[in-house]
């Protein structure tokens, strides 16, 4: 018999990424010659614009393959800086940036270098409490995870979807407990695709400003994809986002996230970062020092590729935004006109989030009986060949949804829609389940 390799509780508790599952299932039947529709990937169907690629490939040709330091590349790291303190009103150096494996392992660090684990408690004693990470939901599947990692306990604050999906200052206030040592922001946000508007960012910062021990962790890597109401007067006005580290009150806790993968098209190169420039920079050379004992530096020659996108690559991103809003509009509109499905405009990001609660307790057409989001998904694979993310992994409140990323062609979200919208004709929402109210507009809530 075989030796039985012990696996650690931390990872045997783990549940694996349910948008990454979905999206290694689409590509499997992909590759076995099945037609199907993809909604799953978070990831542009562009590919890197050119000159970004090219400074790589320099960097490569001229020998840059060795380590670099743990904190990044200084040009990088400087580009960086110079970007948020122009484009985001933040005041920071590039000592106060660091560079690391994609923002998921920015926010990895800066959790890990944050949170206390509950003290182990004395045989029959209970144990301390562990530390709160206030998570507004729905929210990336991948924050509760890192939060548990961490020692910490996600305390979720359900968004409305009447309200886009967004908490209110008076929610904030009542989560907030002496536990309470952060709060993870998303905004525009995976998986809702709704943002908060500078307004409503500016009334949840004064509710922090009371408690000046809550570290405010602010994930804008869709920061550049936001898109405005298709009107007649303005067809693709953007928003306008707010970053909380720029606000005075606030900045000296606030750990700023982004990264290259989503605006640049660049989700395979995994380069993310943070900046935190409270108490000169200690988070920083924490979660620097951590990243020494994990991951060292990024690869050496995307550095260079860093500086040309940041530099060089706002016509790009503005070439990819537009063709994102145009993809809003249509999977917005055609979206909306399934019975029964109801669907916050999308605004930012690359997703929109509908309840589809009203099948639950319906008969698919192939027999299966819909009872949740995971069941109305894998029927939808099953039967119609559209893959979508079941809403369970984004927190409680997300269980009536499904996710659909538009980050693929008009033709592939008219096919996919098609065969949605056909696919749900067949099965007939249950009448008492139809939500009854639509979703206010952006435009209303702002
Ligand atoms: N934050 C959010 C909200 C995301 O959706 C993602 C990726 O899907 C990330 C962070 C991490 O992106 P990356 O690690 O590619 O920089």
């Amino acid at each position: 018999m075989l030796p039985h390799m012990h696996l650690s509780q931390r990872v045997t508790a783990l549940k694996p990424s349910a948008t990454l599952a979905v999206d290694a299932k689409v590509k499997a039947l992909l590759t076995a010659g099945v037609d199907v529709i993809g909604f799953g990937a978070g990831e542009p169907d562009f590919d890197t614009p050119e000159n970004i690629k090219q400074a790589a490939a320099q960097a490569l040709a001229a020998g840059r393959t060795k380590y670099a330091p743990t904190q990044g590349d200084p040009e990088a790291r400087a580009a960086i800086a110079d970007k948020l303190r122009r484009e985001n009103g933040i005041e920071c150096t590039a000592d106060h940036i660091l560079i690391s494996v994609g923002g998921k392992h920015s926010i990895y660090l800066a959790l890990q270098s944050l949170l206390d684990p509950p003290a182990p408690a004395a045989p029959h004693a209970p144990g301390a409490k562990p530390q709160q990470v206030i998570l507004p939901t729905p929210a990336w599947v991948s924050y509760r995870p890192m939060i548990e990692l961490a020692g910490g306990e996600a305390v979720e604050l359900p968004g409305a979807v009447e309200n886009d999906f967004k908490i209110t200052p008076a929610q904030l206030e009542r989560a907030i407990t002496s536990r309470t040592a952060a709060i993870i922001i998303n905004s525009p946000s995976n998986p809702c695709g709704t943002m908060y508007s500078p307004d409503e960012l500016r009334a949840l910062g004064r509710v922090l400003e009371a408690r000046e021990d809550i570290v405010i962790i602010t994930d804008e890597i869709y920061e550049k994809l936001i898109y405005g109401e298709p009107s007649a007067v303005s067809p693709l006005a953007p928003l306008k986002h707010l970053s909380l580290g720029s606000l005075p009150a606030l900045a000296q806790r606030v750990i700023t996230i982004n990264g290259m993968s989503k605006a640049y098209a660049m989700t395979g190169w995994r380069i993310g970062y943070a900046c935190a420039p409270g108490s000169n920079g200690a988070v920083i050379r924490a979660m620097t020092k951590l990243q020494g004992q994990m991951t060292s530096n990024i690869t050496s020659f995307c550095y260079p590729a860093i500086v040309e996108a940041l530099k060089h690559g706002a016509a790009e991103v503005e070439r990819m935004r537009s063709a994102f809003a145009k993809r809003a509009a249509l999977i917005y509109e055609l979206i909306s006109a399934m019975p029964g499905v109801v669907c916050p405009r999308p605004t930012g990001a690359f997703y929109v989030f509908p309840d589809i609660s009203a099948y639950f307790g319906c008969q698919a057409r192939g027999g299966k009986t819909i009872d949740s989001a995971l069941s109305f998904a894998e029927a939808l694979l099953d039967e119609a060949r559209v893959a979508v993310v079941p809403g369970e992994d984004f927190g409680e409140c997300a269980r009536n949804h499904v996710r659909l990323s538009f980050a693929c062609s008009e033709k592939t979200i008219e096919e996919g829609c098609r065969r949605m919208s056909e696919w749900l004709r067949a099965i007939k929402p249950a009448a008492a389940a139809v939500p009854k109210r639509k979703p206010q507009m952006q435009a209303d809530a702002r």
